[in-house]
């Protein structure tokens, strides 16, 4: 152990480790020798780390020329350069560092979510070529192998119209191992290599710019040459957003830059890959997001390190992509309100705050959209001033507004009489015409599940089926193979349990009550049974989602219409443009409306007036019914006017009164302990280091969260508000460096939360 110190030291580094432990967001100092004079920043490294020098991983994130003010005699010395692992890019650190300060979160563990999944790469971003058989084939071209037979034959046989056909979709099609035997197709003169067919069954590749898309492209573009900006675009749904991407990424590219698209939604990366790559043919255009394979994912990221890449898209985490600070001339956050981009787990971050961070560090512009933005963004561009709006306030040319009509539920049940459903009679009836005329409908309710509690019928009893480990009612999921016909689920640790025959307070009858996506589906089964089930009728939640391949054959096949209802929760309600679909129903506009949380109004909204949009988008117009108990909510209504000025005006002027963000900031500390006692001694030392590490900020008392226990932790949480972002800030940097948050079983810090649970 002695010789840990004993090693001639050339220099210092700064490392940060993997492991989480650092002091107050910056690496720890280490002693370099002789052999490892060659370490650079980014390099990974093993180092010491504790009482016991547990050998760590970590990465070099400074080099000091004279040695650092702590210990620097005692210093530990790096171990070793780790082989064959990546180095990051001084932008990634650079960005590392702003998190770690911002969200009070390690420097390691926030690296740690910067570098490319473990594995091999495999399937470089890929540029796209298109084949067709040769105009002027040789006239002797030997003997084909079966492979190349079956290639040419398959060409030879595709309409016309068809062609040239993309080769890595040939390769999927025929189902070949690689793209070996076309390109020695392409080398015998069979097959021809020609450019991006202009048009295909989407349509026209490029739209004739409407003015407004045309301003907005023009404002933004021009402001690339002055460095970092944030631009707003505001548009309603099915302004053409999207074009406007197009036409700025075009300007990027053309100044041998990088772009970075995000959306929030996994769901969303086939249809906007698509679009990309139809405009942008001859571009590597790489994609990022957990449904892609590791492979992939680790060459995309080698790619993009190595500043090959034109155009990088994916989900959040796709924001800390190994972009070099020049390579990288436009970040586009898609859908910038939605609440995926926000990260709940370590390192907690906002996916779109950290893109603008990203942009002011590459000095580019960064472009939100969005038919509803947040509160915080519409602040910035209006109140604050911070950012520039651009808008466009009326559909592309050839989609028309739908109709919109919000219906009591109330009313709806009394007409019906009967057992209570889903879907009411106004739903019903616009539900089966639309079938009959040959449209698409999407139905939202953002419920998992089939039955969203499980309670004794006897009305004395009172009696309902709770999580034996979390404060929270257990969610009925229909398994027809089961005996009990599903399980119960708990939708915040997961467990499962079997579903009781009685109730075991009174041996009552159990009744199953609430609705949930699932119960949905069967009942339009019963409606329409001459819909085929998983082809016609599908779901599509979190439960059923899987892979980033069925994400695309859903996709698919809602596109060609095969598709007849598509049955959901607030997964089908993001950004998807579905030309076919003429009817959306809202089943229960007020899931979120009554949720203690104080964005509850706003998310009702973006909910509404998102899923809306999903309508009219083709040449028939659509029509959307709204179901709701609370039909004068002005969230609701407004929603269903597309009205957002005037819905974020009134809820501007709550959250001001009652001095909530984005007037405010907000930080929130959860602190979890098995034990309860503990758990309110923790609370309370917290709440006082809080109160005294700065005087200028509001510190709430602490109090149980809205879900009390998860998974056998109880859990209390403390908010603090402060005026500004900046002394947000400097309260929790002088908490953190008086160790406020040191000491307790489990503490997490949100800054700027979303999730309030
Ligand atoms: P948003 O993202 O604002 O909801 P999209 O960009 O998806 O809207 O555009 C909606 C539809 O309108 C798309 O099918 C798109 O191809 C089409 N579109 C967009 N801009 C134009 C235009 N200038 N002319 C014709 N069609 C357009
Ligand atoms: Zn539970
Ligand atoms: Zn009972």
């Amino acid at each position: 152990m002695t010789d840990l110190f004993t090693l001639d030291t050339i220099g210092w580094v700064e490392v940060a480790v993997d492991a989480g432990i650092d002091a107050g967001g910056h690496g720890l100092h280490y002693a370099i020798d002789q052999e490892l004079a060659h370490l650079q920043v980014g390099d990974p490294v093993m180092v010491p780390l504790g009482k016991r020098n547990r050998p760590v991983r970590g990465w070099i994130v400074d080099r000091l020329d004279t040695p650092p003010p702590d210990a620097p005699d005692t210093l530990k010395h790096v171990l070793n350069l780790v082989e064959n692992a990546p180095a990051l890019p001084k932008a990634s650190i650079d960005l590392a560092r702003w998190m770690a300060s911002y969200y009070i979160t390690p420097l390691g563990t926030t690296l740690a979510a910067m570098l490319p999944p473990r594995g091999a790469a495999s399937g470089a971003p890929r540029q796209r070529r298109w084949v067709q058989p040769a105009t002027h084939p040789p006239d002797t071209a030997g003997r084909l192998g079966a492979n190349q037979a079956a290639i040419l034959g398959h060409l030879r046989d595709l309409p016309r119209n068809t062609l040239p056909v993309e080769r890595l979709q040939l390769v999927k099609t025929l189902q070949l191992k690689d793209a070996s035997g076309i390109d020695r197709l392409v080398k015998r003169g069979l097959l021809e290599e020609v450019s991006a067919p202009e048009q295909d069954s989407d349509g026209p590749a490029r739209h004739q710019l409407t003015e407004p898309q045309h301003e907005a492209i023009s404002a933004i573009s021009a402001s690339a040459t002055d460095g970092f900006s944030v631009h707003l675009l505001h548009g309603i749904t099915g302004s053409g957003k999207t074009e406007v991407y197009l036409g700025l990424i075009q300007h990027t590219l053309d100044r041998s830059k990088a772009a970075l698209v995000l959306v929030p939604e996994i769901l969303l990366t086939p249809q906007t890959a698509r679009r990309l790559e139809r405009r942008f043919p001859e571009r590597r255009i790489a994609i990022l997001h957990s449904g892609v394979s590791i492979g992939r994912r680790k060459a995309a990221w080698n790619a993009v390190a190595q500043g090959s890449v034109d155009i990088v898209l994916g989900a959040r985490s796709a924001v800390l992509a190994p972009f070099s600070h020049d390579r990288l001339g436009l970040i586009v956050v898609d859908e910038e309100h939605d609440a995926s981009y926000r990260q709940d787990s370590a390192p907690r971050y906002h996916g779109r705050d950290v893109a603008v961070r990203r942009g002011q560090l590459a000095a580019c512009p960064v472009v939100l959209g969005s038919a509803t933005p947040s509160m915080e963004s519409w602040s910035n561009a209006t109140h604050q001033g911070r950012f520039q709006l651009h808008r466009l306030r009326d559909r592309a040319p050839g989609l028309t507004r739908p109709r919109v009509r919000i219906v009591d539920r109330m009313d709806e049940r009394r007409q019906d009489g009967g057992p209570t459903r889903s879907l009411g009679p106004t739903l019903r009836t616009a539900l089966s015409k639309t079938l009959i005329e040959g449209g698409q409908a999407l139905l939202l309710l953002n419920r998992r599940g089939w039955a969203t509690h499980i309670a004794c019928q006897k009305r004395t009893c009172g009696w309902v089926m709770r999580c034996d480990h979390c404060d929270a009612a257990l969610v009925f999921h229909r398994k027809r193979e089961l005996d009990a016909g599903g399980t119960l689920r708990c939708h915040h640790c997961h467990s499962q349990l079997r579903m009781p025959r009685k109730c075991p307070a009174c041996t009552g009858g159990l009744a199953r009550l609430g609705e949930g996506s699932q119960r949905l589906e069967d009942e339009i089964a019963q409606l329409h049974p001459d819909l085929v089930p998983g082809e016609q009728l599908v779901r599509l939640d979190v439960d059923t989602r899987g892979s980033a391949d069925k994400v695309t054959r859903v996709m698919d096949a809602l596109r060609d219409g095969t598709i007849r209802v598509l049955v959901g929760t607030q997964m089908i309600a993001k950004g998807l443009d579905l030309p076919g679909v003429t009817l959306v129903g809202v089943v229960d506009a007020d899931t979120a409306l009554h949720m203690p949380d104080f964005r509850a109004a706003e998310r009702t909204f973006q909910l509404v007036a998102q899923v809306a949009g999903r309508c009219g988008r083709g040449l028939q117009g659509g029509q959307v019914v709204i179901q709701t108990c609370c039909a004068d909510d002005p969230a609701i209504r407004l929603a269903a006017a597309e009205q957002f000025d005037a819905f974020a005006a009134l809820e501007y002027e709550q959250r001001e009164a009652a001095g909530l963000p984005p007037c405010r900031r907000l930080a929130r500390m959860v602190l979890e302990h098995a034990r309860l006692p503990a758990l309110r001694d923790d609370a309370r030392t917290l709440v006082d280091r809080l109160r005294a590490a700065d005087a200028h900020w509001d510190v709430t008392p602490a109090a149980p969260c809205p879900v009390a226990r998860i998974a056998d932790q109880h859990r209390w949480q403390v908010e603090i508000l402060a005026d500004s972002a900046a002394a947000l800030h400097r309260g929790l940097v002088a908490a953190r460096a008086q160790r406020a948050f040191e000491g307790f079983a489990s503490i997490s810090i949100d800054v700027d939360p979303l999730s309030l649970q």
